[in-house]
C-alpha cells in the first residue's frame, strides 16, 4: 500500500444529527402514510447520516396528482418565461448560499471528495442560470413562403408532468441537467431521487420554496426504485419520464411506460474508451486517463474505462498511467487533498472486485492495484487504483460498465483497427482521441459510434452542450438548447389568409 498515496481519516467533524428527508408534496413536507423510514449509512464513515421517509405506491400517486393539478391549472405552465427564469434564478443564487451544506451530505451519503462535490453542487448553479436563459426562448418556427394566402407556424408547449428519476453518482448535478430545463419548458415534475442519496434534492425542495415556486409543481418522494421509481414510469397521469441510471433500469423504465406511450428519455450506462496514437502529447493524455478513469471512483457514466493504445507505445504509455495512478490521493472524502474517495456500497465493490478477479482468471495481468484499499482510520470500503493489461475484447472486464476505479488496456495499430474496437461495444456515450494529427482527430470523431466525442480532452462539459448517448447509452439528450426541447412539444398551427379556401363539395 506504501506505493500509493493514500489520505487517513481526517478526523473532521460529522453533523450531529442525521439529516431528516421527507417527502414534498403539494407544497407540504410529509412523513409516508405507514411511518416506514430508511437510514444511509455514509460509504467512507460507516455512520448513519440521513434519515429518509420511504415511500410507497400512495406517495407515488398523490406526488403525480399534485403536479397534475398544478399543470392543468395553469399556475407554472402558463406564466410568461420571464416570470419562470426569475424564480430559476433565485434557486440558482440560493444554491451558490448553500453550497458548504449541501456539499457535506452529498459527500458523507455517496463517498465522494468534499472538494468534488462543492465543485458538483456550485457548478449545478450555472445548469439552473442556463436553464433560465432558455425559458425566455420557448419558440418554434414560422412557415411565410407556403403561399400568399396561408401562414403557418410551429408553437411550443410543455409536454405537461414529468417523472425525474436520478441515480447516486452524481445526485443533484444530474438532477439539475433535467430539473431545470423542465421547469423552463413549463413542466410540472415529480422528482425520485435514489435511495441512496436523498437529502441533496430534499434541500432543493427547501430552496424552491424560498425561491417562491409555486406549490405542487416540483413534488419529491423518496423510496426505492420498486415501487416508487415504477409507479412513477406507468402513471397514465404522467406524460414524460426522464431517468439516468443503468441500462438495465432504463429498459424497465422504457417497458412500464410503453402501456401509456409516455415519452421517455434515457442517460444511462458507458464503456468510454480513450484512444491514444503515438503523436500525441503523452503527458497531457496520461493524466487524462487517470483522470478520466479514477474521477467519482470511476462511478461515472462518462468514466474513460477502457484505453486503446497504438502498439508501438503501449508499454511505455501503461508505465507512465500506472507510475501517475500511484500519485492520485484516494482516501477521506472530508480531506480537502484527497482527489477519490469511497465505493457507494459494500455489494458494489464486491461486484468490481468480482470483474477484476474474472479478468485476472481469464489471463489478464493486473498491472496495478485490484483489491479493497484500507484506508486508516475509515475502513475499507474503498477500491485501489486499479490498471488491467493482456485484456481481450472479449473480456467482460473490456465490455461491461465496471463503474470502479478499473482500467483495461487494448493495443491498436491503425486508425480502422482502433475505430473497430471503440464501436465494437453495446454502449455509445463518450469517446476520446489523443493526437497531434488535425486529420486523424476529425476521422475519428467521425467514425466513434458515441454522443459525445473529445479530441486532446477527457470530461469538458458546459451547459451550453449537449449530452447523451446513442446505442444502450440512451435516448434523448440533456443540457444545452436540445435539453429545453426534450420536455416541449411541437404543435402545427396551419391558418388561411382571406376566403382563398376552394370547396371541397361541388355545389353546382
Ligand atoms: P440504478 O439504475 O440502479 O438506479 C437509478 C434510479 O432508478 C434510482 O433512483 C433507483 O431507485 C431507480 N430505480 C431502480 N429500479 C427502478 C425501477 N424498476 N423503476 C423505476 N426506477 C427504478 O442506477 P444507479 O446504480 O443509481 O446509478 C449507476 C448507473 O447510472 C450506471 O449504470 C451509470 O452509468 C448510470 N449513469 C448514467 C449517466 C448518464 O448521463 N448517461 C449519468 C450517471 C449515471
Amino acid at each position: 500500500m506504501t506505493e500509493m498515496t493514500v489520505i487517513p481519516s481526517s478526523g473532521a467533524a460529522l453533523p450531529a444529527q442525521p439529516f431528516q428527508a421527507r417527502h414534498l408534496i403539494g407544497g407540504v413536507w410529509q412523513d409516508s402514510a405507514d411511518g416506514a423510514v430508511s437510514e444511509r449509512i455514509s460509504p467512507s464513515h460507516g455512520v448513519v447520516v440521513s434519515r429518509a421517509a420511504r415511500g410507497g405506491k400512495p406517495e407515488a400517486g398523490s406526488a403525480i396528482a399534485a403536479a397534475r393539478a398544478a399543470f392543468d391549472d395553469g399556475r407554472w405552465s402558463q406564466l410568461p418565461g420571464k416570470a419562470r427564469a426569475a424564480v430559476l434564478l433565485k434557486v440558482a443564487d440560493l444554491i451558490e448560499a448553500n453550497v458548504e451544506r449541501m456539499a457535506l451530505l452529498e459527500t458523507l451519503e455517496s463517498g465522494k471528495p468534499i472538494t468534488q462535490s462543492r465543485g458538483e453542487v456550485g457548478g449545478a448553479a450555472d445548469l439552473w442560470r442556463y436553464a433560465a436563459s432558455l425559458a425566455r426562448m420557448v419558440t418554434g418556427e414560422s412557415h411565410n413562403a407556403l403561399g400568399q394566402d396561408i401562414l403557418a407556424v410551429t408553437l411550443k408547449e410543455p409536454i405537461g408532468v414529468v417523472s425525474i428519476i436520478t441515480p447516486w453518482n452524481f445526485p443533484f448535478w444530474i438532477l439539475s441537467q433535467k430539473l431545470p430545463f423542465a421547469l423552463a419548458a413549463g413542466c410540472c415534475c415529480v422528482v425520485k431521487p435514489s435511495e441512496l442519496t436523498p437529502s441533496t434534492t430534499v434541500m432543493l425542495g427547501e430552496l424552491l420554496i424560498e425561491a417562491g415556486m409555486p406549490d405542487g409543481v416540483v413534488n419529491i418522494v423518496l423510496g426505492h426504485g420498486q415501487p416508487v421509481g415504477a409507479a412513477l414510469a406507468e402513471d397514465p397521469r404522467v406524460d414524460m419520464v426522464t431517468f439516468t441510471g443503468s441500462t438495465g433500469v432504463g429498459r424497465a423504465i422504457a417497458a412500464a411506460a410503453s402501456g401509456t406511450l409516455k415519452k421517455v428519455a434515457l442517460e444511462l450506462g458507458g464503456k468510454n474508451p480513450q484512444v491514444i496514437f503515438p503523436d500525441a502529447d503523452l503527458d497531457s493524455a496520461a493524466d487524462a486517463v487517470v483522470f478520466g478513469v479514477y474521477f467519482n471512483v470511476g462511478q461515472c457514466c462518462n468514466s474513460g474505462s477502457r484505453i486503446i493504445v497504438h502498439a508501438d507505445i503501449a508499454e511505455a504509455f501503461t508505465a507512465k498511467v500506472v507510475a501517475l495512478s500511484r500519485k492520485v490521493a484516494f482516501g477521506d472524502p472530508l480531506d480537502p487533498a484527497t482527489q477519490v474517495g469511497a465505493i457507494v456500497t459494500p455489494e458494489h465493490g464486491a461486484k468490481i472486485d468480482g470483474y477484476v478477479d474474472a479478468a485476472r482468471k481469464a489471463g489478464a495481468t493486473v498491472a496495478l492495484g485490484g483489491g479493497a484499499l484500507q484506508v486508516p482510520g475509515l475502513g475499507a470500503q474503498f477500491y485501489q487504483p486499479t490498471v488491467v493489461t493482456g485484456v481481450t475484447p472479449d473480456m467482460a472486464i473490456a465490455r461491461d460498465e465496471v463503474f470502479g476505479p478499473v482500467l483495461t488496456v487494448l493495443p491498436f495499430r491503425t486508425l480502422e483497427e482502433a475505430l473497430h474496437l471503440v464501436n465494437d461495444a453495446d454502449y455509445g456515450l463518450s469517446a476520446g482521441v489523443w493526437s497531434e494529427n488535425v486529420h486523424t482527430c476529425l476521422a475519428f470523431a467521425r467514425g466513434a459510434e458515441a454522443g459525445t466525442v473529445w479530441t486532446n480532452t477527457w470530461m469538458d462539459g458546459f451547459p451550453e452542450v449537449t449530452f447523451g448517448g446513442v446505442k444502450q447509452s440512451g435516448l434523448g439528450r440533456e443540457i444545452g438548447r436540445q435539453g429545453l426541447e426534450e420536455f416541449l412539444e411541437t404543435k402545427s398551427l396551419v391558418m388561411r389568409i382571406g376566403r382563398s379556401r376552394a370547396n371541397w363539395v361541388r355545389t353546382a
